[in-house]
């Protein structure tokens, strides 16, 4: 049987000019669901977690169900590619691939439209705002998702930096937790001639900077001090995304500042405990300096727990299939939303290679590689089969 690749791949290009950002992505929804009913699922879900959506293959008798996800959102950035299906829209695109993820379980939605299973039921999952790490977690809530209770969760993401269509994959942790962090410092505004009539938050902010940034267990920090890096188990690492100072105003001593910073891990404890010391330093740093402050968590992410049975399903599905098969060392440091699913569920997150030299994702000249949606279908196949025909 010969897949509509072509017409595959024209379709992730209509997605790639199309882009809508994370719980935005209303149109992009529509459009595969259109795309779905003409492979007649027995079921489509729609409206999950937001603008989700589920599409249901039962098999020719019962058995297990599978689960396969993938993303709808594009990301707040600048597109820099030249391209045909350049982002249509300022300052939104698809430059993690997501685009392409869709493609491709599009066409695991044709082969079942020509091919049913013989046992058991596939989900195909488009879940919404991955980027921001909510959209797995309001699918998990969404009353409609409770009743599906999958035997096996399987997401892939293509990552660039590895060779084109090679498999990637770890046991146990495959991605790192993460958080963002507000804090807001809250001071005394004074004329810039007086500022002892004030209370600038300057100072503090500088000494909340320093300490941030060399704490956790990561290759930068103890390069230059090892004291705090041996209350972490394993990688911990935080980092400075913005800091802000009073407004541009020369006759001003500021009173206000805002930091935010970014905090991830390979272990949920490492993580917690992350927290309580970030949230330690700022508290003193504020005392000391008679500054009050407030602080938010953003956008949190747990670690990506692969289960050992389905990572054996993804390894022998790769074997079968003669796919190159890289098995990192270290889990990633990035954080993908997907660890919600494996937390609840036997599942398994793995890489497929988007080339060596493809740019990183969310790097102004990415674009999701064509070439690889083929061999996306396939692993996801092969998987299918190990998991539902045995
Ligand atoms: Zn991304
Ligand atoms: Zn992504």
């Amino acid at each position: 049987m010969k897949l509509q690749l072509s017409e595959l791949k024209k379709f992730r290009q209509y997605l790639h000019q199309n882009p809508e950002l994370s719980n935005q992505e209303k149109s992009t929804a529509e459009l595969i669901c259109k795309k779905l009913t003409k492979f007649a699922p027995d079921k489509i879900i729609r409206n999950l977690g937001g603008n989700g959506l589920a599409a249901f293959f039962q098999g020719k008798k019962n058995g297990k169900k599978i689960l396969l996800r993938c993303e709808l959102d594009a990301l707040p950035l600048y597109e820099n590619n030249d391209i045909s299906y350049r982002s249509s829209k300022n300052n939104i695109a698809h430059l993690c691939g997501h685009d392409g993820h869709m493609a491709i379980l599009l066409g695991v939605a044709e082969k079942l439209a020509k091919n049913r299973t013989s046992k058991g039921t596939v989900i195909l999952l488009f879940q919404p705002a991955e980027e921001t790490g909510e959209g797995a977690e309001k699918i998990l809530q969404d009353d409609k998702f409770q009743k599906i209770n999958p035997d096996f969760v399987f997401a892939l993401h293509n990552l660039p930096g590895y060779p084109k269509n090679s498999i990637i994959i770890r046991k146990n942790i495959f991605a790192s937790a993460s958080k963002g962090l507000e804090i807001k410092i809250f001071g005394k505004t004074a004329h810039a001639a007086e500022p002892e009539k004030g209370e600038t938050p300057v100072l503090a902010v500088s000494e909340i900077l320093e300490k941030l940034s060399l704490l956790g267990k990561n290759p930068f920090v103890e390069t230059i001090q090892n004291n705090s890096s041996n209350d972490f188990q394993n990688f911990t690492l935080l980092t400075i995304i913005h800091a802000m100072v009073g407004n541009i105003a020369y006759g001003t001593t500021p009173g206000y500042a805002e930091i935010r910073a970014t905090l991830r891990s390979y272990l949920e404890n490492d993580l917690q405990k992350l927290s309580e010391k970030t949230l330690e330093i700022i508290r003193n740093v504020s005392q000391k300096n008679k500054l009050e402050f407030s602080f938010a968590w953003k956008e949190e992410f747990p670690n990506t727990k692969n289960d050992l049975d389905a990572t054996k399903k993804v390894i022998d599905s790769a074997e079968k299939l003669h796919l190159d098969l890289i098995r990192p060392e270290n889990p990633f440091r990035w954080s993908e939303d997907f660890g919600h699913f494996t937390h609840k569920f036997k599942g398994s997150l793995f890489g497929l290679g988007a080339g060596k030299d493809h740019p990183e994702l969310h790097h102004p000249n990415y674009d999701f590689p064509d070439e690889i949606i083929e061999t996306g279908i396939q692993i996801f196949g092969q998987i299918i089969q190990n998991t539902l025909e045995k």
